[in-house]
């Protein structure tokens, strides 16, 4: 089974099903429409998946909410879970609804005043320079976490 576009397309159909706040990750969603997950997972296609799904639902308007990696056991592509978010705008906090975000910088960003300005007033965060294909891109003033 190899990922085709009327698989992506086919995900996010499902995703404009689910309702908003949806918590869910791509493997389950696979399965919802009727695919084999773990056949895909054996052969590598889930993290194509994922990369692809990514910029499908960005496309269709839909925001989805990665959560950030703790257990590595859920460290596989398509395990990782995240929150559907429709229509949101991209600063907006998908578990509280805060606008009051951060942005989330990675790598060794040169620290000048302007920056700190920045992560003074809440506008950017340091996320420091280890980076994965989840890696969140904001951070929530309000209530805390990343997204
Ligand atoms: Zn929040």
């Amino acid at each position: 089974m190899t990922v085709t576009d009327s698989l992506i397309d086919e995900l996010v159909d499902k995703l404009r099903e689910l309702p908003d706040g949806t918590e869910i990750s791509v493997y389950k969603l696979i399965e919802m429409c009727g695919y084999d997950a773990k056949k895909l997972a054996q052969y590598g296609g889930l993290a194509d998946v994922c990369c692809d799904l990514r910029k499908a639902a960005r496309r269709a308007r839909i925001t989805l909410g990665w959560f950030r990696n703790t257990d590595t056991a859920l460290d596989l592509p398509g395990q990782v879970p995240f929150i559907i978010r429709k229509n949101s705008a991209y600063n907006e906090c998908p578990f509280c609804g805060s606008r009051n975000t951060a942005r989330i910088l990675y790598g060794m960003p040169a620290m000048d005043e302007e920056l700190e300005a920045k992560v003074k007033a809440g506008k950017v965060c340091l996320g420091g320079c280890c980076v994965t294909m989840f890696d969140p891109k904001r951070y929530c003033n309000d209530c805390g976490k990343e997204f």
